[in-house]
């Protein structure tokens, strides 16, 4: 499977063909006689090659072409029965592997393996048809002279009658003779062997009897219309029930022989065994439709199923099923065991389903789709999965093993997905991961609205970096004003995405997805180095206002070991004396217990920096830590500013306002500065004022602004 993944769409690599077809025409010669030279072998066997090759990379008609093939190896003689099994098992073996090349992506390569076994199914079927025909052609002109031979004989010359006998009982092939009532004549030896019956017993049964029940309405039609004269011959394949019960395929010609007033007087079947030739194809295309390891239907025939029923009317549900943790116990276990899981695993999904005769299939690696009917609704559909999810978690044992172990299953139906299989299949692919992200052993419905979200969640996601070198970010900058005089103190930097369709994206759109990548890291240094510039900037024309700016680090930022070292490089190469630089960690980032950041902390703040708590209130916060950090101001959540209202005081404003009373004189005790964010109103920065809170940010003194407007604020002072 990995050779035809490789292999792609684009192009037929010529010389991989002339290696394909010398190492053809070497097990051609090897496994029988061929009437040609050897280099006559392998251009024949190349220009084969060549036209399947290009059939498979194109052509839906690959299995004519195949077909065409096939016949074509009868007709120059390659007809040891060695060289078709090797043809056909080269074309899945080696072919994609040598003369396919190019890339394709894993759609293109399913597509490629569906081509590939209906190559390889034309290819036996064009050489068996061949060959049959070729024997037929030759069987039935013998039998038909001998019959001929025979009615001259009887009138005329006795001795013909011993001729006609040696060609009947001497033939290979199976020759029987009836009357125009069905009652078998004459039978010859080989005939009587194909059905394990004595000749004799044969010769007192009707042809009717002989016929498999499932083919006796269709046989009775064609012999009918064959003894009342309006055909000459039947030509069929068709089962034949043998003496012992057991079945033989057999392929058919009956012809009817006329008396000289052309009345309808006999009619002789030739019969050939082809069940070997039938098992060999219905073993063909069971390989190349089933899962080697548990026999489950492939992906192939997956989607050849869903297709069809997408096709039809009704709705149609998918269980898209993957075992929880399989590599880790493939891993650990070893893959012989991991592939004993799969196969008991396989075992109690199709037994789950098997009642209700839905498609259970295996889609690779431990990810497999059961098909269920949609009439039922989505309710049915879960109902499914949650008998799977049963059976799956029941324990299993291999050896003296016991194995726990569980899957998640997406949910989808093509009402509400739409009604392709490749939409069905995305759908299906997304559902499943919602429901791995909850957890083990869990189901989850696809939901249309959560998935638009994630599509343009992931296409930020994947725009981030790029953003990043095409400068896409900006900075904005918000004063942190005293609350004693109104005076700008400070600003803090918020960084923008400029993008250049959606226009403005604020911080809290980006920013989370930034830390889950670790894009953060070089973002919130692009950051840094920016704010310090427009900040040496502003102290350079006004060095009096000794405005602090003040940036976020994310807490990867400040896990970072270069974080101290970034730090001081910027201070360096910006040229920002370190008291104007205050950079804000939330309590996650610096409450941890190991040593790490404090260390890095007391770093930070030895290169003379301030270090502030943001959103203070909101996380996880240890009182008793605080007072080891060598930080220096403490950012009281909006939260908390939100609920002081400071007009007509009710219950909950009480409250708010306790909390921020107690943390002020916390802080102060602590000889903390505190700013409040998110201060809207006046009646708010009056309250906050009382309080004794020191400094405020809001919109209620400024949004956040370009740095110019900052510098336009400074110059009127
Ligand atoms: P934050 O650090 O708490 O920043 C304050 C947020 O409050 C800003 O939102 C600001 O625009 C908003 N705000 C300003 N005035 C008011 C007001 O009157 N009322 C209320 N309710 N809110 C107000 P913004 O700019 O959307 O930033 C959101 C968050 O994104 C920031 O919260 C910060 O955690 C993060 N962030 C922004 N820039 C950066 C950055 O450069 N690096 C990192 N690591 N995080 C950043
Ligand atoms: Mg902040
Ligand atoms: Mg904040």
């Amino acid at each position: 499977m990995a050779e035809v993944d490789a292999a792609g769409e684009d192009a037929v690599d010529r010389t991989g063909a002339q290696r394909y077809a010398a190492e053809w025409a070497r097990a051609v010669r090897r496994l029988g006689f061929v009437p040609l030279s050897a280099a006559e072998t392998e251009r024949l066997l190349l220009a084969y090659t060549l036209r399947l090759a290009d059939a498979l990379r194109t052509d839906e008609s690959v299995a004519s072409v195949a077909e065409e093939i096939g016949r074509a190896m009868v007709e120059t003689n390659l007809t040891e029965p060695g060289m078709i099994e090797w043809s056909v098992r080269a074309l899945a073996d080696r072919l994609p592997a040598r003369v396919l090349c190019g890339r394709g992506g894993s759609g293109a390569a399913a597509g490629l393996a569906g081509r590939i076994a209906a190559a390889q199914g034309g290819l036996a079927a064009g050489f068996a048809r061949a060959l049959r025909d070729r024997t037929f052609v030759h069987q039935e002109r013998i039998a038909r002279s001998a019959w001929q031979a025979r009615d001259a004989v009887e009138q005329a010359l006795r001795d013909s009658e011993a001729r006609f006998r040696a060609v009947f009982s001497g033939a290979a092939i199976g020759i029987g003779i009836a009357d125009v009532d069905g009652r078998i004549i004459d039978v010859n030896q080989a005939f009587a062997d194909m059905l394990g019956y004595p000749v004799e017993e044969l010769r007192r049964l009707d042809v009717a009897s002989l016929f498999h029940p499932d083919d006796v309405a269709g046989m009775s039609e064609l012999y009918r219309e064959l003894v009342e004269g309006k055909r000459e011959s039947v030509r069929a394949e068709q089962r034949y029930h043998r003496k012992d019960g057991t079945c033989v395929w057999a392929d058919l010609a009956v012809s009817l022989i006329r008396h000289d007033d052309g009345r309808p007087r006999f009619t002789v079947a030739v019969a050939e065994d082809i069940t070997g030739r039938y098992e060999l194809q219905r073993r063909l295309r069971f390989q190349a439709l089933h899962d080697p390891l548990t026999e489950l239907p492939n992906r192939t025939l997956f989607f050849e199923t869903l297709g069809r029923l997408l096709g039809q009317a009704g709705p149609v549900g998918l269980c898209f099923l993957d075992l929880d943790g399989f590599k880790a116990i493939n891993d650990s276990l070893g893959h012989d065991l991991g592939d004993r899981l799969l196969v008991t695993i396989a075992r109690r999904l199709a037994g789950c389903v098997a009642e209700r005769g839905y498609l259970v299939a295996r889609m690779g690696g431990d990810e497999f789709a059961i098909l269920v009917d949609g009439d039922a609704g989505i309710d049915g559909v879960i109902a499914v999965a949650e008998a799977v999810l049963a059976a799956v978690s029941a324990p299993v044992f291999v050896d003296d093993q016991q194995l726990m172990v569980s899957a998640s299953i997406g949910i989808v139906d093509s009402e509400h997905v739409g009604a392709s299989v490749a939409e069905l299949m995305k759908a299906a692919h997304t559902t499943l991961y919602w429901a791995k992200a909850q957890g083990r052993g869990r189901w989850a419905v696809y939901d249309p609205e959560r998935s638009a979200r994630d599509i343009a969640r992931s296409g930020r996601l994947a725009g981030l970096p790029l953003a990043l070198d095409r400068g896409e970010f900006v900075l904005h900058y918000q004063p942190i004003v005293s609350l004693l005089d109104g005076r700008m103190l400070a600003v803090e930097a918020l960084v923008r995405w400029q993008h250049p369709q959606l226009g403005l994206i604020g911080p809290d759109r980006f920013i989370g997805l930034a830390e889950e990548t670790g894009l953060i890291v070089r973002l919130g240094e692009w950051v840094l180095r920016q704010a310090c510039r427009d900040a040496r900037g502003w102290h350079t024309e006004f060095p009096d206002a000794r405005l602090v700016v003040s940036v976020n680090l994310a807490a990867r930022q400040a896990d970072a070991p270069a974080i101290v070292d970034t730090v001081a490089d910027t201070l360096a190469s910006s040229g920002l004396p370190a008291e104007l630089l205050q950079l804000e960690l939330t309590e996650s980032a610096v409450m941890g217990s190991a040593e790490e950041p404090l260390r890095t902390l007391h770093r930070l703040a030895g290169l003379g920096v301030r270090l502030a708590i943001d959103d203070f209130g909101t996380g996880y916060s240890n009182l008793a830590y605080l007072r080891r950090l060598p930080i220096t101001c403490l950012k009281l959540a909006a939260p908390f500013v939100e609920g002081i209202r400071g007009d007509e005081p009710d219950a909950a404003d009480h409250r708010d306002e306790r909390i921020v009373d107690a943390l002020v004189r916390l802080a102060h005790a602590l000889e903390l500065w505190v700013t409040a964010e998110g201060v809207e109103t006046e009646a708010q920065a009056e309250r906050l004022r009382a309080l004794r809170c020191d400094t405020a940010q809001g919109r209620l003194f400024g949004p956040p602004e370009p740095a110019d407007a900052i510098r336009t604020r400074l110059a009127g002072g």
